[in-house]
């Protein structure tokens, strides 16, 4: 066994990742950074990579060169309703990793990717399952041997499951390793039954060891249950899903895998998210001139959202999903205690979703134009100019599978508050009496989750900026030092990836 290790361990691999979502081609969250900088850091490593992805209107718009192939597909997806596509091409940016595109321009494009102001698109479970088994027929006939197989949620969970039940309809991609990522265990993809009929499968396939759960069609536990491995994307978010309080109803679906997901971190995309070279930035800085660099950013954001020019107020950031897992809750009202009672706080946030939250931030920053400036929208440069002008960043999320918010705010320097759960817990590091002296201390865990929690924690935070100045000082400048480059965690899914392909023979 040891030998074999040691062989696999020099064996260059195919990877093909399969997602909806990747930098910069099409985001709405993590999912995107994570799946348009690993391909890249495991080519890195030595090995070759390649990503497929529909070919959302979004794509088109990256203003990336697109090249067309000789490769285009025809997929029956239901009696007398043959839908076609072809494949696309681009280059991941700064890299030879190819982006194999399923173009269906009824299917994809559109504004969105998911869904729009009425919801999710009604013919979700139609789409992706058009795309999962588009990538199946359009990779069987790419000349690349595929050792793995790495699916990202639960739009592309249907692939393990299909190639399963037809390992000869695919060529040799019946012998890839299938691993299968879960990035929010929430988000499953669940439909009535009926979208079975997409995979173009007999309904004998529709049983609970694949497709089936409670008499429904679960993407993303179809994954789980049929891959060679599974992963998620911090090691406590691990732990947490295979209880019932954090497995979205999946904990016993996981403990059929032995109750074992593996958790690796993610890890940052430094060419875009460094202060030092951020060309977002009004001032680059880094660990020497951050005092200067930070009161840069900080000041022309006040001036750009006509908050209070001063650079002694503390500026607390926001930037994320307008949504209930993130921990709205908790920030609205002590937004609006500060704001009623004077406190000497500003607040810049950047986010889009919920619409009732979007009313309430818009409804604070007319009420206190100085104190609060929200941005309702996607706006990618305006979250780096947050991280790095902002004095804390606040995500105090009830679960966090990884969160790269806070790992963007260490890097610049913008010290997180945090509560205590999922990727948040293994990737800040509280301050205390002890990791004070041990010097590991790196932001704030709430130690309460609530309103006052939060507080109690901001204010913890502002003790130390105001009265304990050398040891923010160090706090800050330890936050920025920590490597969260994905060099490690690249290495992480490799070992995977090879221990997959030598257990699949
Ligand atoms: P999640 O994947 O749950 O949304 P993460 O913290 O893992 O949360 O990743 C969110 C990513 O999306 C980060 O890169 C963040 O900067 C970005 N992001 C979220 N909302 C916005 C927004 N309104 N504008 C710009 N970037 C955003």
């Amino acid at each position: 066994m040891g030998d074999v290790r040691l062989r696999l361990r020099y064996q260059v691999l195919n990877i093909v990742y399969v997602t909806s979502e990747a930098v910069p081609l099409a985001k709405t969250g993590g999912l995107a950074d994570v799946c348009g900088t690993l391909p890249r850091e495991v080519a890195a490593l030595g090995h070759r990579c390649a990503v497929i992805l529909p070919a959302f209107r979004s794509v088109y718009r990256a203003g990336l060169k697109i090249d067309t192939t000789d490769i285009s597909f025809a997929i029956p997806m239901s009696p007398g309703k043959l839908v076609g596509g072809r494949l696309l091409r681009c280059l991941l940016p700064d890299s030879d990793v190819v982006v194999w595109l399923i173009d269906q321009p009824q299917y994809f494009d559109r504004e969105s990717l998911y869904g729009d102001a009425l919801g999710d698109y009604r013919d979700n479970a139609e789409r992706f399952t058009f795309f999962c088994r588009a990538a199946l027929a359009a990779l069987a006939r790419i000349e690349m041997d595929v050792d793995v197989l790495h699916c990202n949620d639960w739009q592309s969970g249907l692939i393990p499951a299909l190639l399963q039940a037809s390992p000869k309809a695919f060529g040799s991609l019946g012998k890839a390793a299938t691993l299968m990522t879960i990035h929010n265990m929430a988000y499953q993809g669940q439909f009535h039954h009926d979208a079975f009929k997409w995979t173009g499968l007999d309904w004998k396939h529709f049983t609970h060891e694949t497709f089936e759960y409670y008499g429904q069609l679960n993407f993303l536990k179809t994954g789980i249950v049929c891959a060679d491995h599974v992963t998620t994307v911090s090691p406590r978010y691990a732990m947490e899903i295979c209880t019932p309080q954090h497995g979205c109803g999946l904990d016993g679906v996981l403990a059929s895998k032995g109750g074992r997901v593996t958790g690796i971190t993610n890890g940052i995309d430094e060419t875009v998210w460094n202060p030092a070279t951020d060309v977002h930035l009004s001032a680059n800085y880094d660990q020497n001139n951050w005092p200067s660099g930070k009161t840069a950013n900080k000041r022309s954001l006040q001036l750009e959202f006509g908050l209070e020019e001063s650079a002694d107020v503390p500026m607390i950031g926001l930037v994320g999903r307008l949504a209930e897992q993130k921990g709205w809750d908790l920030i609205l009202p002590l937004i609006r205690q500060h704001v009623e009672e004077g406190r000497p706080t500003q607040w810049m946030i950047l986010g889009s979703g919920d619409k009732q939250i979007e009313a309430e931030l818009t409804a604070l920053a007319a009420q206190a134009p100085q104190q609060v400036a929200a941005h309702i929208g996607f706006h990618d440069a305006l979250a780096h100019r947050i991280e790095a002008g902002a004095d804390l960043f606040v995500m105090p999320s009830h679960y966090e599978p990884c969160g790269l918010n806070q790992l963007y705010s260490l890097r610049y320097g913008t010290i997180p508050i945090v509560t205590a759960t999922g990727g948040l817990a293994d990737t800040v590091v509280d301050t205390t009496a002890e990791t004070l002296s041990n010097q590991t201390a790196t932001g704030f865990h709430l130690r309460e989750v609530s309103p006052r929690g939060l507080d109690e924690s901001i204010g913890r935070a502002l003790k130390l900026r105001y009265h304990e100045q050398k040891i923010w000082n160090n706090l800050v400048q330890r936050a920025m030092a920590a490597d969260w480059s994905w060099r490690k965690s690249a290495s992480q899914y490799v070992e995977l990836y090879d221990n997959a392909v030598s257990l699949k023979g």
